[in-house]
């Protein structure tokens, strides 16, 4: 087995920076390196001049990027997008999807399940995040009304078949009726239930909570607010631990300040950083269309020209923790654990992807001191090198 001993690195590590290296045998992470060991006479050694080292980074929501979309019917597609997001600093991800009616998603996942995996020189997609259609429409977001529908766990259990067992996570509004045979249905087919696109009250998401809901899906956005005599969904998101929150990282989605208050109320290790990416993000602002809709890319966001709807993001995952350092009073290890420790945890593949730990995946970022992204490797193969 090839080893290669990387030195000479600022360590990223959950709980503070430290200096030191990485030993990579293969494509595993075999151990970390202490400033002061000498790395085994096989290993190729590779002196990477005191840059920051973390693991590399995933995004658990995201629906495109570089022009590329994950909401589509083509495999290649999906494969282009995890070649173009990799230089992002983005390791692994989930396909976050879904369509027009049951159908068209049984379709889709069937279709595009060849892509979930990692093709040399790219990103690994994870598995499907399906999102809906089993939602709410009085909190549709950008969804078209004619593609929700009704909970339905034997529905699910087609769309599950389809994926060829890859869904990750599923977004539900847990109040809709027969969302807890859905919840039961995704937990019992070992799925993460996702709560999101709800107007759950606090008492509705604490049920959903104990029924085995572990996320949020984009909190704040596509949620009943949080008032002082109507807690709301977000009362409950806020109070449990039980739940990861997801965050879009971009200060438009949601304001910094809210989420400093988040933060507070979470900490750092129940909050996952996402994108929402659209497949516009990480591309020139201008016109387009999205699904059959006119959109605008502006001043970091992509809003539907018709009713001025957010419709998802335009920045890339790197970027969310540049401004979680720069806005939410989070240190540099906190905010890169929350866009690859967290989320790993979250989505119950800590034991493969999302730290510097032996046996893990040899994934891993080079940063510099502005926290650019310079070096990215996967599976213990250099991919990227700006
Ligand atoms: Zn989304």
């Amino acid at each position: 087995m090839p080893r290669t001993a990387i030195i000479n690195a600022r360590l990223i590590r959950e709980y503070g920076i430290e200096e030191g290296g990485l030993l990579v045998s293969g494509d595993r992470i075999e151990g970390v390196l202490s400033p002061a060991q000498t790395p085994p006479d096989d290993a190729t050694v590779v002196d990477v001049g005191g840059r920051y080292l973390g693991p590399g980074l995933i995004d658990v929501h995201v629906h495109g990027g570089g022009g590329f979309s994950l909401m589509s019917d083509d495999p290649e597609e999906i494969r282009r997008y995890a070649a173009w997001v990799v230089r992002r600093g983005v390791t692994s991800f989930l396909v976050s999807t879904s369509g027009s009616n049951h159908d068209d998603i049984v379709r889709r996942l069937r279709a595009v399940a060849p892509a979930i995996g990692q093709a040399p020189g790219s990103a690994r997609a994870l598995g499907f995040h399906l999102e809906g259609p089993y939602i709410n429409p009085v909190r549709k977001g950008a969804f078209p009304p004619r593609w929700l529908r009704a909970p339905s766990a034997d529905e699910y259990g087609e769309l599950d078949d389809a994926s060829g067992h890859n869904i990750t996570q599923m977004t539900i509004a847990p109040e809709l009726p027969g969302a807890d045979a859905l919840i039961d249905a995704v937990v019992a087919s070992g799925g993460v239930a996702a709560m999101g696109h709800t107007d759950a009250s606090y008492e509705q998401a604490m049920h959903a909570i104990e029924r085995g809901v572990t996320h949020v899906t984009h909190c704040f956005n596509a949620m009943r607010p949080l008032v002082h005599r109507d807690p709301g969904v977000l009362g409950a998101v806020m109070t449990s631990d039980a739940v990861t929150a997801e965050l879009i990282g971009d200060g438009a989605h949601v304001d910094y300040a809210v989420a400093r208050v988040l933060m507070r109320a979470k900490g750092h290790e129940h909050v996952a950083l996402i994108t929402d990416a659209m497949p516009l993000a990480g591309t020139a602002d201008g016109d387009g269309e999205w699904e059959g809709q006119p959109i605008r890319v502006e001043g970091g966001k992509a809003v539907r020209v018709a009713d001025n709807t957010i419709i998802g993001g335009v920045i890339t995952l790197d970027q969310t923790v540049r401004n979680a350092v720069a806005h939410m009073d989070v240190p540099l290890h906190e905010a890169w654990a929350m866009a690859s420790t967290v989320p790993a945890r979250a989505m119950r593949v800590a034991d493969r992807v999302g730290s510097l730990a032996p046996g893990l995946s040899a994934d891993f970022v080079l940063l510099d001191d502005s926290l650019s992204v310079t070096e990215v490797w996967v599976s213990g193969e250099r991919v990227y090198r700006g």
